[in-house]
């Protein structure tokens, strides 16, 4: 870039850089609109309207890493593995885990989580809980991202019972059966 003394007069007025700006921005804005009104009877689908992605019609593919909403992981009976440590919510920095434990009807499992929810508005989606936990009950791999629609607080309070249906949705569909199911409520909730 040069600087203000490196420029000559033609340049310091800024003029045509200002009318090229407009030129590219009003070629890509009839250009688009253009595009839409094809897509809208059928023509020219093969040819994107615009750069940016047309969520949540479009979506790009969120990466193995992805540090997802929580699910509560299931044993091979389908109970929850989760034996209420409590070593997750003493990790969570920001305090939005909240365990009720008990007894177990089995003798051999010592407690498990009779209330187990994460307060997402509090959440920082910082995977603390999962490092914690020492047996793999509680991961962030759901490739869904928190829910940010909803009418009263407790919308945002995710439950054992959600956490755990993660899970089973995830086994029985696949990697982007949540997502398209959070989707679905998204454009119902939006009529
Ligand atoms: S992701 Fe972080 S903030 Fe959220 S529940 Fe886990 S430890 Fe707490
Ligand atoms: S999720 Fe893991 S760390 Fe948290 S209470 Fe259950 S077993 Fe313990």
């Amino acid at each position: 870039m040069k600087r203000k003394e490196d420029m000559t007069w033609w340049e310091r007025l800024y003029l045509p850089e200002i009318v090229r700006g407009l030129l590219v921005t009003t070629s890509h804005f009839w250009r688009n609109l253009a595009l839409h009104a094809l897509h809208a009877v059928g023509l020219a689908t093969d040819k994107r309207a615009a750069a940016t992605i047309q969520y949540p019609e479009e979506r790009r593919r969120y990466p193995d890493v992805y540090r997802g909403s929580h699910r509560l992981t299931l044993k091979e009976d389908g109970s929850v593995r989760c034996t209420s440590c409590f070593l997750c919510a003493t990790a969570c920095p920001a305090n939005c885990i909240h365990i009720e434990a008990g007894e177990h009807p089995d003798p051999q499992v010592e407690k498990f989580p009779v209330r187990y929810e994460i307060d997402t508005l509090r959440c920082i989606y910082c995977g603390m809980c999962v490092e914690a936990c020492p047996c793999d009950a509680i991961r962030m791999d759901t490739y869904v991202h928190p829910r940010i629609w909803g009418y009263d607080r407790q919308d945002f309070i995710e439950s054992k019972e959600v956490l755990m249906q993660r899970s089973r949705t995830l086994a029985e569909g696949g990697r982007d059966s949540l997502m398209v199911q959070m989707l679905e409520s998204y454009q119902d909730a939006d009529r």
